[in-house]
């Protein structure tokens, strides 16, 4: 596919939705599509336009011929591009205005006078950006839908109406939070067995039915109906019963994960060039974990958008500095609600040996450094399946979606994490990353996680499955108009 010419190039047209979270995954499956032979365009907001070219410059978007980057507003009003943008609030502004520059853009691409690239074949799009379903359709062609999230949280979003129509959200006040309603087994889902509502994505814990994010959720699983095919970055060995499941409600759905793995299949090393992080890393986390001994460190990171009080940064503090473990953590400038993160000299004074503070880190490159003995999560789904990948066990603190999903997953159903109780308390802290890395219990998640690992390989190997689907979403879906 490498000689076609430029008017016979399928050009698939890739959207994320403006989070770090979503944006990722997506880079490494437009990356996947190019190398097969798909001119790409990738879509960005302006404002996440703007950071990726402060955090990693222009030379790194135009690394790659036939893959080039454009933009659409995201309707909210200008902001600092330091400043995380608000998820609820974005949300609803892109269901709001995205359509039309959407649309203009494809018009702009297909423009035969004006354009030096070939027509738009395909869209992939970001399951939560399905506006661009409608783009496809007046086109007449195929629009995939990449829902970035684990399969049992896509599940659980798609339950939405049934938990409201059934009275179990909205939550009648805020009394239903602790009076035990929230520990209601939910056993009509296909595919979950003993799943409690409190283990469903985050947004069931709403008092109010006009919540942007319940509604949100509802309308996307709803109209992912129409997608030409739906892909989740995960994998069958993994999810196998929950994947059969939605497969009853989603025909077209398929596991194409860990994309991690099946991105660096790519020999050529121009591709490492594109890069999606908004935040630019340190490189000593790296030099630092080479002088460490093999499974001695446990890594901190709450990903790109969990917000804590300082208080529970004081608490994970000393959890970690009383558990005695070596630790790299990253501390995101904006992590600490209202304020930047301060820690007493004390704790620095006392960790200075065994631990590294950073902002930013190559986040896949820790988890597979073999100093890492466990990782203390948000339970955000990418950092889930890099952990998978890493053979890595965790302890699980979720913050908010499908993150309580994927915490009761990697806790009960996989085998391979403990999860945090209590609200960030410094004895639970300490005495979990305690049991992680030195414990027995730590040695058996660890032994089930190298077995997990295992299977992410399997699955991406020449016959495995997520392989297999991959290709036929190309073959069957994505080349079908052309
Ligand atoms: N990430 C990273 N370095 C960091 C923190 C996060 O590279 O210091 C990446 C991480 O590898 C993952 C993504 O950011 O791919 C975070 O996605 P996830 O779904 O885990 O959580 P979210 O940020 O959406 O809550």
């Amino acid at each position: 596919m490498g000689s076609l010419s430029l008017t016979e190039k399928p050009h698939a047209i890739c959207v994320p939705y403006p989070a770090q979270g979503h944006m990722n995954p997506m880079l490494k499956l437009a990356k996947i599509l190019h190398y097969k032979g798909f001119h790409i365009t990738f879509v960005n907001t302006e404002f996440n336009h703007k950071r990726l070219l402060k955090s990693r410059g222009l030379d790194s978007l135009n690394a790659l011929p036939s893959f080039q980057f454009e933009t659409i507003p995201d309707g909210l009003p200008e902001s600092n591009i330091d400043a995380t943008q608000d998820i609820p609030s974005l949300t609803a502004s892109i269901q709001k205005h995205c359509l039309a520059p959407f649309r203009n853009l494809l018009l702009k691409l297909n423009d035969t006078s004006s354009s030096h690239v070939p027509p738009v074949t395909c869209i992939v799009s970001d399951g939560v950006m399905s506006f661009t379903l409608d783009v496809a359709a007046e086109l007449g062609i195929p629009d995939v839908l990449f829902w970035t999230t684990s399969a049992c949280g896509f599940m659980g979003y798609a339950q939405y109406r049934h938990l409201i129509e059934k009275g179990l959200t909205p939550l009648k006040d805020e009394s239903y939070l602790t009076n035990g309603h929230l520990d209601t087994i939910i056993d009509w889902i296909p595919g979950m067995k003993g799943i409690r509502l409190r283990d469903l994505p985050s947004f069931v814990t709403t008092t109010d039915r006009d919540d942007i994010m319940l509604n949100s959720a509802m309308f996307e699983t709803e109209r992912a109906q129409r997608a030409s095919a739906i892909i989740l970055n995960t994998f069958d060995a993994l999810e196998h019963e929950v994947l059969e499941g939605l497969s009853t409600m989603y025909p077209s759905i398929c596991s194409i994960g860990p994309l991690q793995l099946l991105v660096n299949q790519i020999p050529d090393n121009n591709y490492k060039l594109i890069e999606s992080n908004l935040w630019k890393e340190k490189e000593r986390c790296i030099e630092w974990l080479d002088k460490r001994e093999p499974n001695s460190v446990v890594y901190v990171n709450f990903g790109s958008i969990t917000i804590m009080t300082s208080n529970q940064l004081i608490e994970f503090a000393w959890g970690l500095a009383n558990s005695k473990q070596a630790f790299l953590w990253i501390i995101r400038p904006d992590l600490v609600s209202g304020d930047s993160a301060v820690l007493s000299p004390k704790f620095l004074e006392e960790t200075k040996e065994r631990g590294l503070l950073a902002n930013w880190c190559s986040q896949e490159e820790v988890l597979s450094h073999p100093s890492i003995g466990g990782f203390l999560t948000h339970s955000g789904w990418n950092s889930t399946l890099e952990s998978v990948c890493g053979g890595v066990p965790m302890i699980s603190w979720p913050f908010f979606a499908e993150q309580q999903t994927n915490c009761r997953y990697t806790c009960i159903e996989w085998g391979i994490g403990m999860e945090i109780v209590s609200d960030a308390k410094r004895v639970e802290i300490e005495s979990l990353v305690r049991e992680l890395m030195a414990g027995e219990k730590g040695q058996k998640l660890k032994k089930k996680a190298i077995e997990w690992k295992k299977l992410t390989e399997e699955a991406t190997g020449p016959t495995g499955s997520s392989f297999v689907n991959l290709d036929k979403i190309i073959n069957q879906v994505l080349l079908a108009s052309t």
